[in-house]
């Protein structure tokens, strides 16, 4: 299901729309310091370099652990969905990663109606056609 507004990738973050596009859900893992980090960086956050930086696939499976209903959004592209939900979910093998998505149902279709949010439930990712050949990233409860 299209979206209203797709993110732009940077040399930074075009593997991970890259391994998107193929279905695959990656972050980067820096090898000095044996730790996963997302959004995508030129450099690990915490060393600073980049040469000990690869990509990891992970399972996409996470958990909610936070959410927002956006009612009047400063985007206007974003009206014709109001209200939607914005969740938070942490990656199930390593919790400290983090992605801000939209909760989808069987078919990709933004949920907009408030439901009884299950913080703590898991879900998994799917990736949605947001526009020709853009496959984004988004979760639905497992
Ligand atoms: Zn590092």
């Amino acid at each position: 299901m299209a979206r209203p507004i797709v993110p732009v990738p940077d040399p930074a973050s075009q593997p991970f729309w890259d391994a998107c596009n193929e279905g695959k859900l990656i972050v980067q893992y820096c090898s000095m310091c044996d730790r996963r980090q997302f959004p995508p960086e030129a450099a690990c956050r915490d060393c600073g370099f980049n040469f000990h930086l690869t990509w990891q696939e992970t399972s996409g499976r996470a958990k909610i652990v936070g959410y927002s209903i956006t009612y009047d959004s400063r985007l206007v592209q974003w009206h014709p969905l109001q209200p939607f939900l914005n969740v938070i979910v942490a990656l199930e093998e390593d919790p400290v990663i983090n992605f801000h998505t939209n909760l989808i149902d069987d078919f990709g279709t933004n949920l907009s109606e408030e439901p009884e949010i299950p913080i703590g439930a898991t879900c998994e990712v799917q990736f949605v056609e947001a526009e020709p050949g853009r496959m984004i990233p988004e979760w639905k409860l497992a």
